[in-house]
């Protein structure tokens, strides 16, 4: 038989490995960007259109590139930057496989321009799918500039495959902030679609931190600095009552390259062991430089793990340092470990001139329920009067005793129990968190902020989907801050979030300006619900426009709904036990936990052995 090997011809092999290195244009965003670093530029732009589907640009001011270089640098394994494999283990560069511009060329329409500073005319290639389609001498300042066009042209499949725009502007301005958090000396802009996003000017580090993610981040920080042996340490970490419940402000960077680390994040996370109210996450910026021959640099071009020679040391000098400077800024004791973060003042809030006793804000006992009209404060449209909910378990074979007359001791002594007529039975809460009552076939644990959930996340879908939301024009408008990336984001979701009740006047630069808000939310919630519900698009990926409204019925349900640990009283237990049984789907939370358990009587007889 005849020889069957062939080597592949070089567009194929490009195409195969821009497999690897370009998976979305924000791997072209990041690869661009760190080769315009690498190059020494001081002042570098990124332009996008369409979420760099249809544009990806990067402008720099750096060395430039020969007219020969400019050709190099599409082929495979072309670099600057090592000569030899002992160059692997002294890496100053970001690039070092010569590999991304080749392969972003195999999958794209790329048109370069670039000048050496010593030159006088520079050099312009045009290359569609590796072929070199046109170069000319051009003037063009000192720099390059690359425009990658049409990403995936060549592949449908791939391009099919990509995410909506908000996903994809979502993953290129992750990109974006990791690059520029590490250079704070660099000047970055970024726009997208002719807007713009981001301008940073060169500056300090905390500087950069603040114009990344907001204004507001300034006074959050506390500074973390260590020398070893092992390892140098700096940046920030957020004082404790700053912490959020979402995840997304953590950075750790290694030798100058983002990376994500469980074990290194388990350490500063411990390092606020007991400082936190459980379920909340601190922001960090933290720095290392560590020798370069104790990490593994052959990591995978996209890939952001990475491995430690003495992982356990620089775990331990980690987790002291963090603690250390918590400690020295002393922002341990003013922690009120048990406080809810819904009745905080929000920060945006405290400059604000109060008109009236905001008595909400402050009360412990706040619940959503409270209100003149009991039963309807967190329903915005009347809801039909309960089908007999009992009738749920009357399939299940009916007790032989009536355990309705056995009495159970309710945590609450409420004298008005005993005297409400009730149209359901009896419901007790127990440990604030669990109503139970009995059923037909034995009885029933709700969990009440479970239920409450899933009360509200169908109300929200029908007000948003099928009627009116309401909402209450606020006397004075709310100015919320946001960071920029927040900023865009929830312009993006403005529409559909208008459709649950809330009003915005401007959305701009960093701050928000709220006119109205849905009838069942309070002032004092909203920047916690919005902060909430970014975080949770940002989480969900949402895809079609009908899941985003999904996720935020879901995101406004759980952070409204009543919380574990809430005292109700009687009416507000039956309004929660009726209102879950007329949901399309009672069993259930919006997010899959379930909002209840039945005990068949027989169960519950065998436990007694009887
Ligand atoms: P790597 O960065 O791993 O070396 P790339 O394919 O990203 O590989 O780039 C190939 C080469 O092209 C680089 O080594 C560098 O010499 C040159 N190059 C790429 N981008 C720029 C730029 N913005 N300015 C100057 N030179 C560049
Ligand atoms: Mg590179």
């Amino acid at each position: 038989m005849s020889d069957i090997i062939q080597l592949l011809p070089d567009h194929v092999a490009n195409q195969i490995a821009a497999g690897e290195v370009v998976q979305r244009p924000a791997s072209v965003v990041k690869e661009l960007l760190e080769n315009a670093i690498d190059a020494k530029a001081d002042s570098i732009k990124l332009l996008i259109k369409d979420a760099g589907k249809v544009l990806i640009q990067v402008i720099d001011n750096g060395i430039g590139m020969s007219e020969t270089d400019a050709r190099l640098s599409f082929e495979r394994h072309a670099t600057s930057k090592i000569r030899t494999a002992d160059d692997l283990f002294n890496l100053k560069t970001k690039g070092f496989r010569g590999e991304a511009l080749a392969s972003i060329a195999a999958i794209a329409h790329v048109e370069l321009k670039t000048k050496q500073e010593n030159q006088e005319l520079g050099t312009q290639l045009k290359i569609e799918g590796s072929e070199i389609t046109s170069q000319e001498l051009i003037t063009t300042p000192k720099g390059t500039s690359i425009a990658v066009k049409n990403l995936f042209y060549n592949i449908p499949a791939r391009r099919n495959f990509l995410k909506s725009n908000q996903v994809e502007t979502r993953h290129i301005i992750d990109e974006f902030q990791r690059v520029s958090l590490v250079h704070p000396s660099i000047s970055f802009s970024m726009y997208h679609n002719e807007n713009e996003v981001y301008r940073l000017t060169s500056g300090n580090l905390r500087q950069r931190i603040v114009a990344v993610l907001g204004k507001k981040t300034n006074e959050k920080l506390v500074p973390i600095n260590e020398n070893t042996d092992v390892l140098e340490l700096t940046g920030f970490v957020s004082k404790p009552e700053f912490s959020k419940k979402k995840r997304g402000e953590q950075f750790f960077f290694v030798n100058n390259r983002f990376i994500k680390n469980h074990y290194l994040h388990h350490a500063v996370v411990s390092a606020f062991d007991g400082l936190l109210p459980h379920g909340h996450h601190p922001s960090y910026f933290l720095y290392l430089t560590v020798p370069a021959h104790t990490i593994d640099v052959n990591i995978h071009p996209t890939k952001t793990e990475i491995k430690f020679d003495n992982e356990k040391a620089l775990y331990a000098i980690l987790r002291a340092t963090v603690k250390h400077s918590l400690g020295q800024y002393n922002v341990s004791p003013t922690m009120d470990f048990n406080r809810d973060s819904n009745l905080d003042v929000p920060y945006d809030f405290k400059d604000k001139r109060i008109h009236k006793e905001p008595g909400i804000t402050i009360d412990r006992e706040f619940n959503p329920f409270k209100s003149d009209d009991q039963k309807s404060i967190n329903f915005p449209y009347k809801r039909e009067k309960t089908q007999n909910w009992e009738s749920l378990y009357v399939d299940i074979k009916a007790p032989n005793i009536d355990i309705k007359n056995i009495e159970v001791q309710s945590e609450i002594v409420d004298t008005d129990l005993f005297k409400d007529e009730q149209s359901i039975a009896k419901t007790y809460q127990v440990h604030r968190k669990y109503i139970i009552s009995s059923l037909k076939s034995g009885m029933i644990f709700i969990n009440q902020n479970l239920a409450h959930q899933r009360i509200l996340y169908e109300e929200f879908l029908e007000t948003i989907t099928v009627k009116e939301a309401m909402s209450q024009q606020l006397l004075f408008p709310l100015n919320i801050h946001f960071s920029k990336d927040d900023v865009t984001l929830l312009k993006e979701i403005k529409t559909d979030f208008e459709s649950t009740g809330f009003m915005f006047d401007k959305i701009e630069d960093e701050t928000v300006v709220i006119t109205g808000i849905p009838t069942t939310v309070s002032e004092s919630q909203v920047t916690q619900i919005i902060e909430q519900l970014l975080e949770d698009i940002k989480n969900e990926i949402p895809e079609a426009s009908f899941s985003q409204l999904d996720v935020m019925a879901k995101s406004l349900a759980k952070s409204l709904a009543v919380k574990n640990g809430t005292r109700l009283t009687t009416t507000e237990q039956e309004t929660i036990v009726e209102g879950l049984f007329t949901c399309k789907e009672p069993n259930h939370s919006p997010y899959g936990k379930p909002t209840y358990i039945a005990m068949d009587i027989e169960e519950i007889d065998k436990k007694f052995e009887l």
